[in-house]
């Protein structure tokens, strides 16, 4: 335990996208396995208050916490490698704190003096660091500055920096500057300067880092460690090299092995003691030496970037490493799938998952998947949007319901199985009116969902507007689909599922919010394991009939 919370920030330099979220994750999954209460929290500077209504190819998947947050996916690494729960106060956006200074100011708050970027806002962000610290939950605060240094917008987070360090002491209060060691191919050479001009910057706001992480796609040598060290002006030992790795699940053991947490615990004065990572070996063995592999094909309209369905894509690894199974997921654009393609699109598949999603691009193709897989017994996970799709692809195929939908994508449809709640209808907002955040969901006893998470009661993560539309259930349950999970309070449907189908289930909630190393997500293990059964129920029926 450390007497009063240490702050360590953790910057970047030189380019986007170095993986600053990954490094935050695996300095705080060492601490944490050296006994420090740890947790991360991420400082956008962006305007938008959320980033709920970002678009998810301008900033990849919203991630939601329990308490209704959305906020950047870095949350999910956050809590899929430390295994506890983040809130709001975990992901600060430059919109959120404009919004709370000028909301003090309308009341009064600042008796008559002009608000001011120094102090207001650098107050209002010191503040919300200290939050998590002032708990008294936490020994040590990992805080993840978004962007690169240099930019305009991070300007007052890095002088909110500058002042906490003078506020609370060098030893309290630490800087980790992720940076970029750009191989220059022609030459043969690893190039030290954009580094140099980076941590530059940074002393340019009154900012010395204290710890280099260097991004790189070879080793750095001895010689360019010293030459770092000297010209950066940190002790070689602070020079750690983050090498590209194969899963980003393998970081937390290469900072081990370059000693970020011992030069990290060395400069706030804190004991290191070996890191229990026993568990999380456990998985990395286990994700590395899978014994078979199963395919899965997860249909969406964003799948031209990767970072969309990122938690989705997390959780399989989870459970393909519980299954001991390697999990290839094949993205298949819902735009592109039709009645004619179907088949030579999704017949190779042993299980599909229909993503989450937003407006009527693309949901015909998702239907016509839910179809496919609903009449060739091939395992169905129906994840939100996903869910919603199964159930009007069976009004319109089972029940016979023509022009079934959700009012979402055709408000005159005749038969809304999937509407707005009466509560919702009023609301023009799009930030934050959303239902949002956990829930809870009772089991129906005899179900599928009650035998795989082993429970009566479940909570569960959601993000969405549109439900499943009471007014037609007893009509889709006397057909064969049955709904297995209800909010006790509301008797919203949140689960269906197909009793007689091989493995058909759609949850209107996010499982994959919750799925983390520690705790892979039951769900996903069993839609996992059913794929691995249905492979090889395939491929015995085609030995059989060879
Ligand atoms: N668009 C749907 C709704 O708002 C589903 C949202 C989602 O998949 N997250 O209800």
């Amino acid at each position: 335990m450390a007497e009063s919370t240490k702050y360590i920030f953790v910057t970047g330099g030189v380019s986007s996208s170095l993986g600053k979220g990954i490094i935050a994750a695996s300095l705080a999954k060492l601490l944490q396995a050296e006994g420090y209460r740890t947790t991360i929290q991420k400082l956008d500077p962006y305007i938008n208050v959320d980033p709920g209504t970002l678009n998810p190819y301008e900033h990849g998947e919203c991630y939601v916490t329990d308490d209704g947050a959305e906020t950047d996916l870095d949350l999910g690494h956050y809590e899929r490698f430390l295994n506890v729960q983040t809130s709001q106060a975990n992901n600060i956006t430059t919109g959120r704190i404009y919004q709370s200074v000028i909301e003090k100011e309308r009341r009064g708050e600042f008796l008559g003096k002009t608000v001011q970027v120094i102090p207001h806002i650098t107050d209002e962000i010191k503040d919300s660091v200290q939050i998590l610290g002032k708990s008294g939950d936490y020994d040590i605060v990992i805080t993840e500055i978004g962007g690169t240094v240099g930019d305009i917008e991070s300007l007052p987070y890095i002088e909110a920096v500058r002042q906490m360090r003078w506020d609370l002491g060098r030893h309290n209060v630490l800087v980790v500057h992720l940076t970029l060691i750009p191989f220059l191919s022609a030459a043969g050479e690893l190039k030290t300067k954009p580094t140099q001009h980076s941590v530059k910057t940074l002393m340019e706001s009154g900012v010395q880092a204290d710890v280099l992480v260097c991004r790189t796609e070879h080793e750095l040598p001895e010689d360019l460690r010293s030459k770092l060290a000297l010209f950066c002006n940190v002790r070689e030992e602070a020079v750690i090299q983050a090498i590209d790795a194969s899963t980003i699940y393998d970081v937390p053991n290469l900072m081990l092995k370059q000693g970020l947490d011992k030069v990290v615990l060395k400069k706030l004065n804190l004991e290191r003691s070996e890191p229990n990572l026993t568990r999380w070996n456990q998985f990395l063995e286990r994700h590395k030496n899978p014994k078979g592999e199963v395919t899965i094909g997860l249909i969406g309209k964003y799948v031209e970037l990767q970072d969309s369905y990122k938690s989705i894509q997390e959780s399989f690894i989870h459970a393909g490493a519980e299954n001991e199974v390697k999990v290839n997921v094949e993205t298949i654009h819902s735009e592109h799938l039709t009645k004619e393609n179907i088949a030579k699109k999704l017949g190779h598949l042993h299980g599909i998952l229909v993503a989450p999603g937003f407006g009527e691009r693309g949901i015909e193709g998702k239907i016509e998947a839910v179809r496919y897989v609903r009449e060739h017994n091939i395992p169905f996970f129906g994840v939100c949007l996903g869910m919603q799709m199964a159930v009007i692809e069976y009004a319109r195929n089972v029940l016979g319901l023509t022009g079934a939908n959700s009012t979402e994508m055709d408000l005159s449809t005749p038969h809304p199985v999937i509407d707005l709640m009466e509560s919702q209808k009023n609301i023009t907002d799009k930030g934050g009116t959303m239902r949002l955040g956990a829930w809870d969901c009772v089991l129906k006893e005899g179900s599928l969902v009650k035998d795989i998470y082993k429970t009566d009661a479940i909570r569960e993560r959601h993000r969405h507007r549109y439900e499943f539309n009471n007014n037609y259930k007893s009509q889709i349950e006397e057909a064969g689909m049955k709904a297995t999970g209800f909010n006790p309070g509301t008797n919203l449907v949140e689960i269906i599922e197909i009793p007689d189908h091989n493995w058909f289930v759609g949850v209107q909630y996010h499982p994959e919010y919750k799925s983390t190393v520690a705790n892979p997500h039951p769900l996903f293990v069993a839609f996992v394991k059913a794929a691995l059964n249905y492979k090889k129920e395939k491929n015995s029926v085609s030995m059989a009939q060879n």
